[in-house]
């Protein structure tokens, strides 16, 4: 059995991801990082991702799987983007960063509210092979909040093409189509290839 290193500390990212590649990683077992986190001080998802995996390889001396992600609005440039979760300021708060958000587009109208959310996923190895890959969900940004499911800005994001927010859809129904699976599905193979 091979054992790989999910590098991440947020317990919702880790259940997601748990739920989304358990199934399809045969004989490969996962398991919950708790070393020390590194700077993130890539300039997008994908160096931010690295820098995780990166960091969790050397630490553990395992095969390690990380992602960095977050919601990039049109009319923002792309922000919050890899500001994600410092957003509403350094403590990291989920209802200060969605609050901000909320209060910035206050006067943007409906249709100028386009936003994505994008996901990096990363493979590093103890001995330097790297791979990486991202994806988006397309949607925008609602008025208020709605729904209580998921975390972060599931519940002011509305995805093309659902009749409910990111917040209102069961864990299984967003699985099926976010960024986040998106991103680990196309790294799948690579990680197969290389470990299984
Ligand atoms: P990271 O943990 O450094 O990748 O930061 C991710 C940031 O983007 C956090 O603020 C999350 O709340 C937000 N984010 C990323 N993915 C999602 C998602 O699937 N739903 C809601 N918020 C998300």
């Amino acid at each position: 059995m091979t054992t790989v290193v999910l590098a991440t500390h947020n317990a919702h990212k880790v259940q997601e991801l748990s739920r989304i590649l358990g199934p399809q990683l045969g004989g490969i077992e996962l398991v919950a990082y708790d070393g020390p986190e590194p700077v993130e001080d890539g300039l997008t998802f994908a160096a931010n991702a690295l820098i995780k995996a990166r960091a969790a390889a050397a630490h553990t001396g395992l095969p390690a799987l990380a992602d960095d992600s977050g919601i990039c609005v049109d009319v923002l440039g792309g922000s919050p983007g890899i500001f994600s979760a410092r957003w509403g300021g350094p403590a990291r708060d989920s209802d200060a960063n969605l609050e901000l958000l909320l209060w910035q587009l206050s006067d943007v109208a409906d249709g100028h509210r386009r936003a994505q959310f994008a996901c990096a996923a990363a493979l590093a190895l103890p001995d330097g092979i790297e791979r990486v890959e991202e994806s988006r969900w397309p949607g925008r940004i609602l008025r208020e909040r709605a729904g209580a499911q998921g975390f972060g800005y599931d519940p002011i994001f509305h995805p093309d093409g659902s009749p409910v927010s990111a917040a209102e859809m069961s864990a299984d129904e967003k699985n099926a189509v976010s960024h986040r699976t998106q991103a680990f599905s196309a790294l799948l193979p690579q990680v197969l290839a290389l470990l299984g």
